[in-house]
């Protein structure tokens, strides 16, 4: 994540078919899911470096719980945190344990069945026809050649994080213990009353920072924004599209100063949802706000190339902000989580309990305001700052994980970075990304 006055700054010849891929929920999954199985959850397990004080840590601690209070997937997603000093205009940064070349077969079918289980009857993957063996195989995508002439390709590999690929209940061997690392920039001030919904003036909220770099670690990354020149498509890349793919029925992952938006419809339409936020005001009336989000993904940090100057891992940079993705944060600022963003989360592979994110009434139905909206719940933010506050004081700290944190062993950030193959390869294997280093050129790092 960026600071917003210093914004700092690859495809198929065969006709895409978007699969129809899941068929309604069926009864048996309904008593499944309404059985009194003990409620599944996700576990975001902070560990930290020496330089992060307890403030921070329970600042960070709060933004866990926050994705936990959604997320359902019973797994435990380990990240690790420091406090750095970053370039200035970068916030934070997000390091996933992730892989170049995981099998797209291999994920569809996984993704697929998630959200079967999840119900979801209009669930849209780009999968191309293998002309061999008239199989579907692999997808489809835009790309641009060094002339910059567009162009299709077939692949059947692409990029996933280790805790999406968790997330989805397929193998992701890893010598790591960690699912990603994140760093926040320790030449700021920080202001760290999220719980109380203000900010110190003049300064940035920490606790937003964080949910957003736990958001990459999670999977919200796009390979566009890799510069070592081969990363593939993400899984949020699935669902990244141009008017002009949608017209042949492929993903796009070009840059260009046209739009690009996220779609689960396999590109027909903009994804954009409507939602309701009711607010207290100084009378202690409710107000109803309601807001329509476009679903619009950042165009990448190349402006020569008609990208927006931003990395594509994003949303772009509009208002309302689109949600907690959104790349740029200004002072004085707190950001939530959306529905748009729970949305994407849900659709590269993580069960999302959107109950838990609109109000409903006793019987599990959405409450709707008088215009049809669905309305947010507010977060029980007291209960879960209690809670952080716990969390941080356990034993977290672990000095064997920060890059260089343990004089000359490889550490566990170190190792998955390694075995990405992504990190270490800059310019063809001759220069390090170091992420200890705050003059490291720009790798890819979110
Ligand atoms: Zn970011």
């Amino acid at each position: 994540m960026q600071k917003t006055d210093k914004p700092s700054t690859s495809g198929y010849k065969l006709k895409l078919k978007y699969q129809y891929l899941v068929a309604p929920l069926t009864l048996a999954t309904t008593l499944i899911l309404g059985s009194n199985l003990p409620a599944a959850a996700l576990k975001i397990n902070l560990t930290y470096g020496a330089s992060v004080t307890e403030e921070q840590k329970e600042a960070a601690e709060l933004a866990a719980l926050i994705w936990e209070h959604y997320i359902t997937d019973d797994i435990t997603v380990n990240i690790h945190m420091d406090m750095s000093e970053l370039r200035w205009g970068k916030m934070g940064t997000a390091i996933p344990n992730l892989r170049n070349n995981i099998n797209y077969d291999q994920f569809r079918i996984a993704a697929e069945e998630e959200a079967k289980l999840a119900g979801q009857n209009t669930y849209f993957l780009p999968t191309a026809i293998n002309p061999e063996y008239s199989l579907a195989s692999g997808y489809k995508a835009i790309y641009k050649d060094v002339n910059r002439t567009t162009l299709e390709a077939n692949y059947s590999e692409m990029l996933i994080t280790s805790a999406n690929a968790k997330a989805l209940g397929f193998n992701f061997d890893s010598r790591s213990v960690l699912h990603g690392y994140i760093q926040l920039n320790s030449r700021y001030n920080w202001s760290y009353k999220y719980a109380q919904g203000t900010v110190d003036k003049n300064k940035f909220d920490f606790t937003s920072v964080v949910i957003h770099e736990i958001g990459h670690n999670l999977g919200f990354i796009s390979g566009i924004d890799s510069i070592v020149g081969d990363a593939k498509p993400s899984t949020l890349d699935m669902f990244r599209c141009s008017d002009y793919s949608a017209k042949l029925g492929t993903i796009d992952f070009s840059v260009d100063s046209h739009r690009r938006y996220f779609s689960i419809d396999g590109c027909q339409t903009v994804f954009n949802l409507t939602e309701t936020e009711q607010t207290t005001n100084k009378k202690g009336n409710i107000i109803d706000q309601t807001m329509t989000y476009e679903a619009l993904f950042a165009r990448g940090l190349n402006t020569r190339l008609g990208g927006d100057g931003v990395q594509a891992s994003h949303w772009t940079d509009q208002n309302p902000d689109t949600g907690i993705m959104n790349p740029l944060l200004s002072t004085n600022t707190i950001r939530r989580i959306t529905g748009v963003d729970l949305t994407a989360m849900d659709y590269i592979g993580y069960d999302v309990d959107l109950k838990k994110y609109y109000k409903t009434d006793d019987n599990g139905d959405y409450i709707l305001d008088s215009k049809g909206n669905k309305i947010v719940k507010q977060l029980d933010l007291a209960s879960l700052q209690s809670q952080a506050v716990k969390q941080a004081g356990g034993d977290n700290y672990r000095p064997e994980y920060s890059p260089d944190g343990d004089n000359g062993n490889e550490t566990e950030v170190e190792t998955f970075m390694y075995e990405s193959g992504i990190y270490y390869s800059w310019w063809g294997g001759g220069e390090e990304c170091d992420p200890s280093d705050p003059d490291y050129p720009d790798c890819t790092f979110w």
